[in-house]
């Protein structure tokens, strides 16, 4: 697997990361034994850089994956933390859950706009610290917002910008709107050009676009000024699949079987809006008994057209 250096951190990563999030409670919910060995199995083809957050609950998965492991790597980790001590506790508990001394890059989880940045700087000035004292060697932040990826990109301390992008601009943000995925290109190519290093996330719009495989990829491999992108992967054939991918191996005709994944509503994320709703041909969400949007499974042809009007992102498909 071809590696590139991410942009100022110095760090060299191979062009595909593997997003622990995927074999998590939040999704696949995947046995100890059974996440690990994905895990590990990408490991051992070489992939070398893993995205997991604080939020995610998989650094178990990661601890098993890398008994006995000794490949280069480079972790990703993040927290939704606002406060200094509450960023300190999250470096800590990435440190001891992994059994790592050192976090290659540590992030401030999802930042939204309307001075996010500024009401956690407290986490921030922890993540600064933890750099100057080598437990962190880059920081940054993760987002889904056009704003704050430009905001990051003119943060002078900030190594890492960890943006959402794909190419139907599934999930991007502006303002309290949403964004296209132009407006979040050209932030990308200002970050990058300040030496940030960039990764993506969303490539398949949180499973919506797996359908279009060759299309979703050849889009954010080739945005100017991304350095990787971070996939989620929940079997070994979904590591080989991305291989061949990399490697010009994939049959031209190729097409994911996706008919036993479905489309579902994160519970943490929605927010209630019900624009969802009013986009189902098939009357297929519902408002649960905790006032969310829900999918009823029995009716859902899994369309994904229900995912683009999520202001959110929390339509995904698992
Ligand atoms: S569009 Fe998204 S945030 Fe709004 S109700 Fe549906 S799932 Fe929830
Ligand atoms: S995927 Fe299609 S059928 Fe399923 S809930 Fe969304 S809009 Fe409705």
């Amino acid at each position: 697997m071809e590696k590139v250096i991410l942009g100022k951190t110095g760090l060299e990563v191979t062009k595909v990361g593997f997003g622990v999030l995927t074999v998590g409670n939040t999704q696949l919910n995947l046995p100890l034994e059974e996440g690990a060995d994905v895990l590990r199995y990408a490991l051992d083809r070489g992939i070398n850089f893993l995205d997991t957050a604080q939020a995610y609950e998989t650094y178990p998965y990661i601890r098993k994956a890398l008994k006995g492991f000794n490949g280069d790597l480079v972790i990703s980790s993040k927290s939704v933390a606002v406060a200094y001590q509450a960023m300190e506790e999250a470096i800590e508990e990435a440190r001891k859950e992994m059994d790592r001394d050192v976090i290659e890059i540590f992030l401030l989880h999802e930042v939204r706009h309307n001075g996010d940045l500024q009401l956690r700087r407290g986490a921030w000035e922890c993540l600064l610290e933890a750099r100057s004292k080598g437990i962190v060697k880059a920081i940054g932040l993760s987002t889904h917002h056009v704003d704050v990826a430009e905001e990051a990109a003119d943060l002078p301390e900030c190594d890492v910008l960890f943006p959402l992008i794909n190419f139907r601009s599934l999930g991007i943000r502006k303002d309290s709107g949403l964004g296209t995925k132009e407006e979040m290109e050209k932030a990308i190519q200002k970050a990058s050009e300040k030496g940030l290093g960039v990764f993506g996330m969303k490539a398949f719009g949180g499973g919506n676009l797996t359908g279009h495989y060759r299309e979703a990829l050849d889009y954010v491999y080739n945005i100017p000024g991304i350095h990787a992108n971070m996939i989620g992967f929940g079997h070994r054939r979904e590591v080989d699949d991305i291989f061949s991918y990399m490697e010009g191996q994939l049959p031209g005709d190729y097409n994911p079987d996706i008919r036993y994944k479905k489309i579902n509503i994160d519970q943490g994320d929605c927010e209630a809006c019900y624009a969802c709703l009013k986009k189902c041909p098939n009357m297929a969400i519902f408002i649960n008994e905790n006032g969310l949007a829900d999918i009823n499974h029995e009716k859902c042809l899994t369309c994904g057209y229900c995912a683009p009007v999520c202001p959110v992102r929390a339509i995904i498909m698992f």
